[in-house]
C-alpha cells in the first residue's frame, strides 16, 4: 500500500488566533487518514496549534530550523527548542529560503543532521528553476542538491527524511506541473536515493510533490506511483481546500 503525507506550508501567514482556529475546525473533520498530514506553521504559532490538534493525530512542525543548538544567533530557533514543544516536522531548504535567506545545501545538510538527531521528521524540498527547466538541466540540478544535501547521512537516518520536490516555477504561481512531469522527477529523484544508497532505502521514501497542488488537481497528482503526497502553501490555509487534497489522499491509499 502506497504511504502518503499531505503536509500544509502556511508560510508567514495566520495569527495564533487563527491558527488555533484552523486546528480546531480540521481536527473536527476526523480524518480516517489524520496520521498522514502535517501542517508547518510559524514558530509562534506552533504551541498554540499543537494543544489544538491534540488527540486529533495530526501532526505538527517548523518551516526553518538553525543547526547549532544554541549560541549567538539572534533570531534563530534551535532544534531543542522546537524538541521542547512537541514537534514532529521541519521543512528543510525551501526554495523561498534558499533564494532569500541564503540557505546553502551546506546548511541544509547541517539542519538535516540537526533534526535528525532529535527525533524530528526533515521535510527537504529540492527543485529546479524556470530557466534550468527550459535548458533542460532539472535532473542534474535537482540530483546535485540531493548529493549535497545527503552527504554524510546514513542509510538508516535518510530513509527518515521526506523529500519535497518542488519545481520554482510552479510555488505560488498557480502553474502547477503536469502529473507527468512531477512523477518524471519523482521517479528520478526515488532512483537518486537508490543509486546514493539502496533500492529499499529508496522504496520506503516519501517523495513529495509541491507547486499549486489545489483540490482540483491533488487527485490526478497524488495518484502517480512516485508521488506519495503534497507539500501544499496557498491551498493550505483554508480548512475546506486543505480537506479536500487529504481526503483525495485517503481515497487512493
Ligand atoms: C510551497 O510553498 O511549498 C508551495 C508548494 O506553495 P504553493 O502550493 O502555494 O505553490
Amino acid at each position: 500500500m502506497k504511504k502518503f503525507l499531505i503536509a500544509g506550508n502556511w508560510k508567514m501567514n495566520k495569527t495564533t488566533a487563527e491558527a488555533i482556529e484552523f486546528g480546531n475546525e480540521i481536527k473536527a473533520k476526523g480524518f480516517s487518514n489524520a496520521k498522514d498530514v502535517a501542517i508547518l506553521a510559524p514558530f509562534t504559532q506552533l504551541t498554540e496549534l499543537g494543544k489544538a490538534l491534540e488527540g486529533s493525530g495530526i501532526g505538527f512542525g517548523a518551516q526553518n530550523v538553525h543547526f547549532e543548538p544554541s549560541g549567538a544567533f539572534t533570531g534563530e530557533i534551535s532544534v531543542p527548542m522546537l524538541q521542547e514543544i512537541g514537534v514532529g516536522y521541519c521543512i528543510v531548504g525551501h526554495s523561498e529560503r534558499r533564494e532569500y535567506f541564503g540557505e546553502t545545501d551546506q546548511t541544509v545538510n547541517a539542519k538535516l543532521k540537526a533534526l535528525l538527531q532529535a527525533g524530528i521528521t526533515p521535510i527537504l524540498c529540492v527543485g529546479e528553476s524556470l530557466e534550468v527547466r527550459e535548458g533542460k538541466g532539472e535532473q542534474t540540478f535537482v540530483a546535485g542538491q540531493l548529493i549535497a544535501d545527503f552527504e554524510g547521512i546514513s542509510a538508516a537516518d535518510a530513509a527518515k527524511i521526506v523529500i519535497a520536490y518542488e519545481p520554482i516555477w510552479a510555488i505560488g504561481t498557480g502553474k502547477t506541473a503536469t502529473p507527468d512531469q512531477a512523477e518524471e522527477m519523482c521517479a528520478f529523484i526515488r532512483g537518486v536515493m537508490g543509486g546514493t544508497y539502496d533500492n529499499g532505502t529508496a522504496d520506503s521514501m516519501l517523495i513529495l510533490y509541491g507547486g499549486s497542488m489545489k483540490p482540483s488537481n491533488a487527485a490526478e497528482l497524488l495518484a502517480k506511483p512516485d508521488i506519495n503526497g503534497g507539500l501544499i502553501g496557498g491551498a493550505s490555509l483554508k480548512v475546506d481546500d486543505f480537506a479536500a487534497i487529504v481526503d483525495a489522499a485517503a481515497a487512493l491509499a
